[in-house]
């Protein structure tokens, strides 16, 4: 079970209250996937557009696309194209 979960529908993290998934998160998942790389990416891209449509109906302005992307999909081919994933997220902040 994740540490750093995400707090449906406003998508923060449960543990840090960054937005999700957050630098631990992402290094949860990229452990919790790290047999099945490729169903990170599909599992991610429904996280993505679950959180588009919460986000949406929650904020008068919509979420910037681009920036939910990155957000949601813009970290994982460091996971899957590095040799060592967890040294490749190191980087990332909370
Ligand atoms: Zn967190």
């Amino acid at each position: 079970m994740q540490r750093h979960a995400p707090l449906k529908p406003i998508w923060i993290c449960t543990a840090c209250a960054h937005p999700w998934p957050c630098g631990p998160a992402r290094l949860e998942l990229a452990a919790q996937y790290a047999s099945e790389p490729h169903y990170l990416a599909l599992d991610m891209a429904g996280l993505l557009n679950e959180a588009a449509e919460d986000l949406t109906r929650l904020n008068p302005t919509s979420p910037d696309p681009a920036a939910l992307h990155g957000r949601f999909l813009g970290w994982i081919r460091h996971v899957t194209g590095a040799r060592s994933p967890i040294r490749s997220l190191g980087h990332f902040e909370c």
